[in-house]
């Protein structure tokens, strides 16, 4: 067979090329704002040319700084084709570690949105490898010193860019883990796992696109590649819908509304806000939306079935496996009332991927639905190292550990008990906090719970369980405790119970354990005692 380097730049020549009249829709404050993919090809051509003019050579790193819209995805195809790497920011990181990941990356250029511009404006003393600023949509106000206008960078290039010949495993694109402890942690994709990873999400045992789609990003392109949807939506031709910074519940459903995507993928928190702000809404639009990025509660599931008729399907993956690396569809021949049971697993892996469960000692488990362990993954989509880390512990002869703890079905059905970090070892033995979470989150007093472990005499550590209540209705401990009791062990039952306004969350929008952790050290949560 011939040699042909799996590259992006052959998606993006394809998308152009073949769907020409496909769409890319930004949402902003003057309604949707919309290209065809013919225009956004020509306007990435001139980005490419416009970066080469500033000085951007072959794995250069491009940062971008930037909301989901069409500036976003120019840069996505200009970028890793002219043989640079795009290094997309998360806008929500602290300031030091934001400018940590810039100076690790040694990033020369970045593109920012204006609206942004105050949120980088806080590191821009401290960035010692940038050498110029671009800056698109909204005037930054002079608040990162001098830059570039990206319109009129681009307004004096032509279209028609020469993208050289990229050997498949030279790097493409780099994103940051968000680093809940410690500094962030490099990954960098390469153009062969790109590729890969877009054929594996498009096929029909995982997204199933087709240009009969059009796509709405509600994930950010920052983090884990909007979950492959950019490059996926391109290749095939489906439209694609940025909704830019409209992402609460409200603006999403009707933006929804507006422009009738037919598929999205959200984090539970997000899907959780839409089902709150707008039951009313109609989605009747999308024939799916994959949700994952920490576990999907069923009551969840449930809640989008009866209220829009629409079907969640979980997909588990991090930014380490670019990201999908396995989705929960239904065992063919699987019992019809057990289907919910399997749609509130964590998933199978996708073909190319493969997975195992260790101990403590990094030897595999059965896949008996018994044993728990460590997840371990191994593919061309999965990164092999860290950019600039020597360490090698996160990795185990070639696996790479995932710091989830679960379980594997025979039928190679993974469920994830938990984060290792945040597992409750009660004398000995293993309590799940995200089965306790799910479960909760089940009862209608509940509008989220997160559940961790604390210091416990007796036991070493016992779950507090801290409840955001639904809007007007007050947490009964007791009763939650009871609802509990018909569904988990009963040793699993906290006895400490806390009311809290809001879960923190971390930068991309997980529950943030730590500091309920450290709240609760301090002293800081009015807990009570069952
Ligand atoms: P970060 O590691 O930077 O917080 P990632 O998005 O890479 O951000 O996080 C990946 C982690 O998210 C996984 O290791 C896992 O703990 C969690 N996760 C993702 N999808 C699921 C899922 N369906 N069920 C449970 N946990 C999930």
């Amino acid at each position: 067979m011939q040699d042909v380097p799996l590259a992006i730049t052959s998606l993006f020549e394809h998308g152009r090329r073949i769907h020409a009249d496909s769409s890319v829709i930004t949402w902003t404050d003057d309604g949707p704002m919309t290209s065809t993919f013919a225009e956004v090809g020509d306007r990435a051509d001139r980005l490419a040319a416009a970066l080469t003019r500033l000085g951007v050579g072959q794995g250069d790193r491009v940062g971008t700084f930037c909301w989901n819209n069409q500036t976003h995805l120019e840069a996505y195809l200009a970028v890793p084709s002219m043989g640079a790497v795009l290094h997309t920011l998360n806008i929500r990181l602290f300031p030091e570690q934001l400018a940590y990941v810039i100076n690790h990356a040694a990033d020369k250029v970045i593109i920012v949105d204006g609206s942004l511009a105050p949120l980088l404006a806080k590191v821009r003393d401290q960035l010692t490898t940038v050498e110029h600023i671009v800056v698109s949509g909204a005037d930054a106000d002079g608040l990162l010193g001098q830059t570039l206008d990206y319109e009129t960078l681009l307004a004096s290039e032509r279209p028609g860019f020469e993208y050289p010949a990229m050997p498949e495993r030279s790097a493409a694109a780099m994103c940051y883990t968000s680093g809940t402890t410690g500094n962030p942690k490099g990954v960098t994709y390469s153009h062969r796992s790109t590729y890969l990873h877009t054929f594996g999400i498009v096929s029909a045992q995982a997204m199933a696109f087709s240009q009969y789609d059009r796509l709405l990003l509600i994930v950010p392109m920052f983090h884990a590649n909007a979950w492959g949807m950019p490059y996926a939506g391109w290749s095939v031709g489906a439209d694609l819908v940025m909704p830019q910074q409209f992402l609460q519940g409200a603006p999403l459903a009707e933006i929804i509304e507006a422009t009738r995507p037919t598929y999205s993928g959200a984090v539970p928190t997000v899907l959780n806000d839409i089902l709150h702000t707008r039951p009313d809404a109609d989605l009747s639009s999308l024939r799916e939306i994959v949700c994952g990025g920490s576990a999907v509660p069923r009551s969840l599931i449930e809640a989008f079935e009866t209220t829009y008729d629409v079907p969640v399907v979980q997909a588990w993956g991090m930014t380490e496996t670019s990201p999908l690396a396995a989705i929960a569809k239904v065992p063919n021949g699987a019992d019809p009332d057990d289907a919910m049971a399997w749609r509130a697993r964590t998933g199978r892996p996708l073909p190319g991927v493969q997975i195992r469960i260790c101990d403590d000692d990094g030897n595999p488990l059965p896949w008996d639905g018994e044993a728990q362990g460590e997840i371990e993954i191994r593919g061309p989509w999965i990164t092999g190292s860290y950019h600039l880390d020597p360490s090698d512990e996160k990795f185990n002869d070639g696996w790479l550990r995932t710091g989830d703890v679960g379980s594997m079905e025979p039928n190679g059905f993974i469920q994830i008990s938990d984060r290792a970090k945040d597992v409750i070892k009660s004398g000995g033995e293993w309590i799940s906090s995200v089965d306790l979470e799910n479960t909760l989150m089940g009862h209608p007093d509940v509008l989220e719970a997160a559940v961790v472990g604390v210091p416990d005499d007796r036991w070493d550590e016992r779950p507090l369980a801290c409840i955001v209540p639904a809007e007007g209705r007050p947490v009964d401990a007791g009763e939650l405790r009871d609802y509990l009791a018909e569904r988990v062990a009963k040793w699993w039952l906290p006895e400490r119970w806390a009311t809290i306004a809001e879960v923190p969350k971390t930068s991309v929008g997980k529950f943030d354990k730590k500091v309920l952790r450290q709240r609760y050290a301090d002293g800081e949560l009015d807990t009570i005692d069952l």
